[in-house]
């Protein structure tokens, strides 16, 4: 198809799938990439490299709890997370995305929800997808928010700034990101099996990590319910074809609501896109003002990237971690190194 007929489908709403995986491929490489950087930079700081490759900040994006400790310090504090500043920026950009765009985050940018929709497409093109009965639909949902109570309770009632500083000054901190490295590159058995499981199920249940067991997209989930934009549906221009619901890796019956607010929203638009009827779905800001559908991975997208500018001009992005102490700490071994 050429550019121009994809960029005027576009326009009208259609194919906001395809620029959707375009998207999530993109953070996915990258990340990949980011991967790769960090892996040669863990040889290097262990001792087993003489090669020097600097250290990827982006990694940081894959510890939401470590962010979530550090932003209760930087509220309590007024002060930076200095050791995985990125790790704090990402986070600080997913809640504030969340709160104005819907889970934006969810739907364009996490390499772990794309995989996820992958697996949910090819589930869907094998025939595997089930539809769960509601209500074990409903009971699906619930772990994330277990674990997110959880982490919550942990965090942000029993930690005080004492035991988050203690925290942050140990070996463990100063590795985690390695030991999450170390953690896919060399999983023991139950881990891998673990894997296997969640990758399995993935193909029978829609979007099965995400919207059954992640505590970040639970928490994005809840904070999005105060965005004002939203999905909404114009019954009497509804053809009842059901589409809408077949496409939403939220599982939301799209086809019966006035309004689509649920913390399983990803922002996704594909709900809009597939819809044959004429001014059905549509996407709208407050007072019902109708928006064009690439608005919305245009504002997620924008967000994003002014959080991560402002990161860099600021000194909020690269750790403030001397490499020699780095070097010392990668020294441990990983395998034995226990959360305090
Ligand atoms: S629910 Fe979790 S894993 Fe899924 S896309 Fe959102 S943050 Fe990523
Ligand atoms: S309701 Fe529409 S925008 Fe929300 S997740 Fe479902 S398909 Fe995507
Ligand atoms: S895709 Fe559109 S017309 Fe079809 S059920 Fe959904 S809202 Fe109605």
């Amino acid at each position: 198809m050429p550019p121009q007929a994809f960029l005027a489908d576009l326009r009208r709403g259609r194919r906001i799938n395809v620029l959707r995986r375009i998207v999530q491929a993109s953070f996915t490489l990258f990340c990949l990439y980011s991967g790769y950087r960090f892996t040669l930079f863990y040889l290097w700081a262990s001792g087993r490299s003489e090669t020097f490759v600097s250290r990827p900040p982006s990694v940081e994006a894959f510890l939401p709890i470590g962010a979530l400790v550090n932003l209760k310090r930087l509220l309590l504090t007024g002060q930076f997370d200095p050791i995985h500043p990125a790790g704090l920026t990402i986070f600080m950009a997913a809640l504030l995305i969340a709160l104005t765009l819907r889970k934006g985050f969810c739907g364009w940018i996490c390499p772990v929800g794309f995989a996820s929709n992958l697996a949910e497409a090819a589930g869907r093109k094998l025939k595997l997808l089930l539809t769960p009965p509601a209500w074990l639909d409903r009971l699906l949902l619930a772990p994330k928010y277990l674990l997110l109570l959880f982490f919550c309770y942990l965090i942000l009632l029993r930690m005080d700034l004492a035991a988050i500083e203690t925290f942050n000054s140990t070996t463990y901190n100063l590795v985690v990101d390695a030991k999450m490295l170390y953690f896919f590159l060399a999983p023991s058995t139950l881990t891998l099996w673990i894997l296997i499981a969640l990758a399995v199920l993935s193909f029978f249940l829609r979007n099965f990590w995400c919207r059954t067991l992640c505590p970040y997209g639970a928490l994005l989930g809840l904070l999005a319910l105060a965005s004002p934009l939203r999905v909404r549906r114009e019954e009497k221009n509804c053809i009842s074809c059901s589409k809408c619901d077949r496409v939403c890796p939220g599982a939301i019956r799209v086809s019966v609501k006035a309004s689509v607010l649920s913390p399983e929203c990803i922002g996704c638009g594909e709900c809009v896109s597939i819809c044959p009827a004429k001014e059905c779905l549509t996407l709208n800001a407050p007072g019902r003002r109708k928006l064009p559908l690439p608005a919305l991975p245009a504002a997620v997208l924008t967000f994003f990237f002014l959080f991560y500018g402002w990161a860099l001009f600021t000194g909020h992005w690269h750790s403030q971690v001397p490499l020699e102490v780095l070097q010392k700490a990668y020294a441990t071994d990983l395998e034995t190194l226990q959360h305090p």
